[in-house]
């Protein structure tokens, strides 16, 4: 358990060093922007989706701690490619991943790489920080212009 956890940590730390998909999206259709005012965290969700409404390309761009940077970097990466249904089935999936009832996901949908946020529910103030980016991009395949936090 102790060796997963020590894993778990690399592939976060790895993320927030190093953010997959980060910056702005020129040609992004969709935005939202997110805060969580207990951390500090910032986060602009961009999202580009062809005719069919599935996700051609996606970037986020903000400050954060480690947790919502990681967390929006292996977001970006894990939604990249899928449909907007898809999307929305995996950021319930993840708040259920991140709030402890497993039991909830659907046992088709794989979270991959997303299990090493796993950790935080035994942090409720870190699960703000987890379902940041998440709350953004629900808003912005959703249209909504507004920003969204999560207090
Ligand atoms: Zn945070």
């Amino acid at each position: 358990m102790d060796e997963l956890r020590a894993l778990y940590q690399e592939v976060i730390l790895d993320h927030y060093k190093r953010p997959r998909h980060f910056g702005v999206l020129a040609d992004a259709d969709q935005k939202a922007h997110g805060q969580n005012p207990l951390c500090g965290d910032q986060v602009t969700v961009y999202v580009k989706t062809n005719e069919d409404g599935d996700i051609e390309d996606i970037s986020f761009e903000g400050v954060g701690c480690a947790i919502s940077t990681a967390s929006a970097s292996l977001m970006t990466e894990a939604v990249a490619g899928k449909s907007r249904d898809e999307a929305e089935a995996l950021v319930d999936a993840f708040h259920h991943l991140v709030t402890d009832d497993r039991d909830a996901i659907d046992p088709d949908q794989d979270l991959g790489k997303l299990e090493v946020l796993s950790g935080v529910r035994e942090f409720p103030v870190r699960i703000k920080c987890a379902t940041l980016a998440w709350h953004a991009l629900r808003a912005a395949l959703e249209g909504r212009g507004e920003p969204v936090t999560t207090e």
